[in-house]
């Protein structure tokens, strides 16, 4: 499949191992299926998905997904100083996370779960006000 956020193509490890994250080398970008990221949250004490509180942003520039070719639906968190924005597929459900929002210190799940709980933080900040 192809990297949603750079187009490179996304390998998976050798193994024949369905990898449930698929992390682009190029730029560090995330995809997950819906189906593998709820129970990843959940094991992460964050609530799930539709629960974060992002809004669309209507007529952003997203990538496509790489199951359905589809254009992503952006959604985004937080105020305009802080944004956070994760990608989604209308079709499959599956998420794409930008690399620039993701740590590359962290493990690959710890890397999903701290980024949504930072959105979920920024969602909170934003309606609690300046
Ligand atoms: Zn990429
Ligand atoms: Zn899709």
């Amino acid at each position: 499949m192809n990297c949603p956020g750079c187009d490179a193509e996304i390998v998976d490890p050798e193994g024949g191992k369905e990898e449930v994250l698929r992390v682009c080398a190029e730029c560090g970008g995330l995809t997950v299926e819906l189906a593998d990221l709820k129970p990843l949250l959940l094991h992460n004490n964050l609530p799930g998905i539709e629960s974060l509180g992002g809004r669309v942003v209507k007529d952003a520039d997203t990538g496509v997904c790489p199951t359905c070719q589809v254009d992503l639906t952006l959604f985004e968190g937080g105020d305009r100083q802080q944004p956070e924005f994760y990608e989604v597929c209308e079709e499959c459900g599956c998420v794409f996370i930008d690399g620039d929002s993701l740590d590359p210190e962290l493990e690959p799940e710890k890397r999903v779960a701290s980024f949504f709980s930072k959105f979920a933080a920024a969602v909170k900040k934003s309606r609690s006000g300046p």
